[in-house]
C-alpha cells in the first residue's frame, strides 16, 4: 500500500467544470485537500475546492503556485497545454494520467494511430497535412467523409461532413488550414461508450457498456446496460481495458464506440478522464467513476465497477433549457425517483451542460422514459 497518498495531501485539478468539481468531492469525501486552476473565478469545482486558483491554464505563475500546493495533479479535460505540465515534473508531482497519455489523446492522429497498433478497429480514416492532402483522401473513401481538426475538437466542434472536394477544402479553411483526419462515415447502428479505471498497479476494472444518443452532435441520454448482443458488448470492454494497458494509464477513462448492423465494433475516440456517459455512476454504480478516478490517481487500487441496479438511465439538462427562464424545478416532486444534479453554473448558454437527471428501473426503457418525462416536464 506504499503506493497511496496520505489522506490531508493535496490533489491538484486542472479545469474546474463538473467533471472537475465531482473529482474534488470524492477526492474531500476521502479526507483529502484540493487545489483546482480554471479561468473561471465561479467555475463549477472552484465553488468547492479548498484553494481556487483563478488564471489561464498555461499562467507560468499559477502553474508553479498549484505545482507548490499538491503532490498529485491530474485534469478533467485533455486539451491542457503540454507545456503546462512542466512546473509538475520539474517538481516531482506525480501527473495522472501521464503527459504520453495527454499528448496522444489530444491529437485524432497519434490516437488513432495508436488503437491501430493494437489492432483495434476505427473508422476509416487519413491524416491530412495540407490541402492536396484532401481529394485522394475524399476519394479513398468513395466520396464522403467526416473532416475533424487533429486537435483542439470536441462535442462535434472542429468537424464538417463534406460530400465534395470544394465543400472540404472549405471546411478546412475555415477551421485555420490546421492538421486534420478525413475520416469515413460510419453507419452506425449504436454509438456506446465504456468507462474504465486502471491503478498504479495495473489492474483495471470496466463498468458494463453505456449505450448513447446525441442531438446535435452532444450527448443527450445515456442508458445502461447498453442494447448490443454479449459479443459486442465483451469486445469493447476488451478493447477499451486493452488500450489503458498500451496507455500505461493511471485514473479513468472512457472509450466511444461505434456498433454496426452486424455487430462488429470500431473506437470513435479515447476520453482521458471521467466521461459525461458516466454520470449515471454517480448513482447506479458501486463506485463512481468520479470516486474510481481519485482512488486510482492518488494510488489506492482500482474498486468495484459494477452497476447496481438492472438498468440505469441519464438525461443532460443543456442551457437550452433555460430559454424561456427557470425550469419548473416543482414538476420534479412528481417523479421522486428521478434524481437531479446541478453543477452550479450562474450563466444558462445555448449547448452549455448545466446538470443532469438520473433514474434506475427494472428494464433501460423504463429508465430512459422517466428520465426523459421528468426533462420534459422541468423543460415544458
Ligand atoms: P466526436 O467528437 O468525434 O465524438 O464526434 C461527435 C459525434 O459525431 C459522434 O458521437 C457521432 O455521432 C458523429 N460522428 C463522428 N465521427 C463519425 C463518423 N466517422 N461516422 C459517423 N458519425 C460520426
Amino acid at each position: 500500500m506504499s503506493a497511496v497518498l496520505r489522506p490531508g495531501s493535496t490533489l491538484g485539478i486542472l479545469g474546474g467544470g463538473q467533471l472537475g468539481r465531482y473529482m474534488a468531492i470524492a477526492a474531500q469525501q476521502r479526507g483529502y485537500r484540493i487545489a483546482v486552476l480554471d479561468p473561471e473565478p465561479d467555475a463549477p469545482a472552484h465553488q468547492v475546492a479548498h484553494q481556487a486558483i483563478v488564471a489561464p491554464y498555461d499562467d507560468p505563475e499559477a502553474l508553479e503556485r498549484l505545482a507548490s500546493l499538491c503532490q498529485v495533479v491530474t485534469f478533467e479535460f485533455e486539451n491542457v497545454p503540454a507545456s503546462s505540465l512542466a512546473p509538475f515534473a520539474r517538481r516531482g508531482v506525480a501527473i495522472r494520467p501521464g503527459p504520453r497519455v495527454l499528448a496522444i489523446c489530444q491529437d485524432r492522429i497519434a490516437e488513432k494511430t495508436l488503437i491501430g497498433s493494437c489492432g483495434i478497429e476505427t473508422a476509416p480514416w487519413h491524416p491530412i497535412h495540407g490541402e492536396n492532402d484532401l481529394e485522394p483522401a475524399l476519394a479513398a473513401l468513395g466520396g464522403a467523409g467526416i473532416l475533424k481538426t487533429a486537435r483542439s475538437g470536441y462535442d462535434g466542434k472542429g468537424q464538417a461532413r463534406v460530400e465534395t472536394v470544394s465543400a472540404a477544402r472549405e471546411a478546412y479553411a475555415r477551421f485555420g488550414s490546421v492538421d486534420c483526419v478525413l475520416e469515413g462515415i460510419v453507419p452506425f447502428a449504436l454509438e456506446c461508450s465504456v468507462l474504465a479505471a486502471r491503478d498504479v498497479h495495473g489492474v483495471c476494472a470496466t463498468h458494463p457498456v453505456c449505450e448513447n444518443a446525441h442531438s446535435r452532435h452532444i450527448l443527450d441520454v445515456t442508458v445502461c446496460p447498453a442494447r448490443v448482443g454479449e459479443a459486442a458488448a465483451r469486445a469493447m470492454r476488451g478493447h477499451t481495458a486493452r488500450l489503458a494497458e498500451e496507455l500505461e494509464y493511471v485514473g479513468h477513462l472512457a472509450v466511444e464506440f461505434f456498433v454496426l448492423p452486424d455487430g462488429r465494433v470500431v473506437v470513435n475516440e479515447i476520453a482521458p478522464r471521467p466521461h459525461n456517459s458516466g454520470h449515471l455512476t454517480l448513482d447506479a454504480a458501486a463506485n463512481s467513476q468520479f470516486e474510481q478516478h481519485v482512488r486510482c490517481v492518488l494510488g489506492w487500487p482500482v474498486a468495484r465497477y459494477e452497476q447496481t441496479a438492472p438498468a440505469a438511465a441519464m438525461a443532460n439538462l443543456l442551457g437550452d433549457g433555460w430559454a424561456a427562464g427557470e425550469p419548473r424545478w416543482e414538476s420534479l416532486t412528481e417523479f421522486p425517483e428521478v434524481r437531479l444534479h446541478l453543477y452550479g453554473k450562474a450563466q444558462a448558454r445555448p449547448g452549455r451542460k448545466m446538470g443532469h437527471l438520473t433514474a434506475m428501473a427494472d428494464s433501460v426503457e423504463q429508465a430512459e422514459s422517466l428520465v426523459r418525462e421528468a426533462r420534459r416536464a422541468l423543460f415544458g
